[in-house]
């Protein structure tokens, strides 16, 4: 049987062997994996969650590497239907364009561009666009929608297959994906490949300073195989032979850096600034990994406690969102059904489906109101103003919310 899961030995951005694990989330399922009916519960996969720090080049990561055809050829997520993600795409094109001074003979190239929401945005402005999205069900909806895309995954094969059939790229933008890429440095070497001379590489990856800080152990899962430092993206980017021009610090995923690379000689005065912060937040020693790790299980103590405190008071419990992240937190904790009767989400895909793993149903958000459980645990923490503002009728009534990082926290 074809085995669908590798664990690397060495590390994916400097090849070095001293790799430290420090937290072991245990066997999870695949975050997004949701189950269509209780027969497929027996026939779950499993794999190992567990993150490691690298002694040579301080970056965080999985070793274990889940193939990516199981994970990205089929996806779900769409960004392009919400109307704050077009005006949010308008800005990120126009502030682009004026960055490079992008011409109409100049062009854009999009990594993982999804249905083509953004490069419509750089359409608008009279650019040349081309998309590479490896999902074939978003690509054909984005070449349905006028914007030319090839449905690969993008290394450094495919960056030269797009340079000789498209010529050099002004801008090659890569939001959230290299987080996602198991050849880090491949995909690096390919965008400097495909980028004109005075080209700019734009990319947003998860802050491993955030993910320490707020304690949001629930954001790491199979997809996530890096969680990045300016200290270990310096010298990926060298590696590539990249510099780096430019950080700006995105309040998205939980705390983002969009980072701004090319081929001149040196990097920005700013990236040493970032790196003596990080030098100063410990980012560059096993001890401050090791003290996450540890804050995470208090964390997980403090939760179960509270909620199976709530379940032997004979109090009904439920939670809110079907997020990849809740099926992290749900899993390591082993919060089940027999805890949490069901969620409710506003996606109606989700709706009618299983959490991976731990098996709680997933019901539209107006069974909230209807059956009026005593608590819920909001598993989509980065929506909590917004969720307990949109469900004042549930707490009028007397709901609490529950938020479950970085310790739980009843509202
Ligand atoms: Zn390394």
């Amino acid at each position: 049987m074809r085995s669908f899961h590798h664990r690397r030995t060495s590390c994916r951005a400097c090849d070095g062997e001293r790799l430290m694990p420090f937290l072991n989330l245990g066997r999870q399922p695949l975050a997004n994996a949701f189950l269509e009916s209780p027969d497929e519960f027996a026939r779950e996969a499993f794999y190992p969650l567990e993150v490691y720090f690298c002694e040579n080049c301080s970056l965080v990561q999985l070793l274990d590497v889940v193939d990516p055809d199981v994970l990205f050829r089929d996806y779900i997520y769409v960004t392009g239907t919400s109307e704050t993600m077009a005006t949010h795409n308008a800005a990120y094109a126009h502030t682009v364009r004026d960055l490079l001074n992008l011409m109409s003979s100049d062009l854009v190239v999009e990594v993982a561009s999804n249905d083509g929401s953004l490069l419509r945005q750089f359409q608008k402005l009279g650019v040349r666009t081309l998309g590479v999205e490896p999902a074939r069900n978003l690509a054909a909806v984005a070449r349905a929608g006028g914007i030319e895309t090839v449905d690969h995954f993008f290394s450094s094969d495919t960056a030269r297959a797009v340079r000789e059939s498209h010529g050099a790229a002004k801008a090659v933008i890569a939001n959230n994906v290299l987080a996602h890429v198991d050849d880090t440095r491949d995909f690096l070497c390919g965008a400097r490949h495909l980028l004109a001379s005075d080209g700019l590489l734009v990319f947003e990856v998860p802050y491993v300073a955030e993910l320490l800080d707020r304690l949001e152990y629930d954001t790491i899962y199979h997809e996530h195989l890096c969680y990045f430092s300016v200290m270990a993206l310096r010298k990926l980017c060298e590696s590539a032979g990249l510099s780096i021009m430019r950080i700006d610090r995105v309040p998205v995923h939980g705390g983002s850096l969009r980072v701004y690379a090319g081929l001149q000689p040196t990097h920005a005065a700013a990236v040493a600034s970032f790196i003596d912060v990080e030098g100063e937040m410990g980012l560059h020693s096993p001890l401050r990994y090791r003290k996450f790790a540890a804050d995470v299980e208090k964390s997980r103590l403090l939760l179960r406690k509270m909620v199976c405190g709530l379940r032997t008071q004979g109090r009904t419990v439920a939670a809110y969102g079907a997020p990849a992240k809740g099926n992290t937190l749900l899993n390591y904790c082993g919060i089940d059904a027999s805890i949490i009767s069901y969620t409710v989400d506003r996606n109606e895909r989700k709706v009618g489906l299983y959490t991976p793993g731990m098996h709680i149903p997933v019901r539209p958000v107006s069974v909230l109101e209807e059956s009026q459980p005593d608590d819920v645990l909001i598993l989509a923490w980065n929506f909590a103003g917004e969720i307990m503002k949109q469900q004042a009728g549930y707490r009028a009534q007397g709901g609490r919310f529950i938020t479950p990082v970085p310790e739980p926290v009843v509202h």
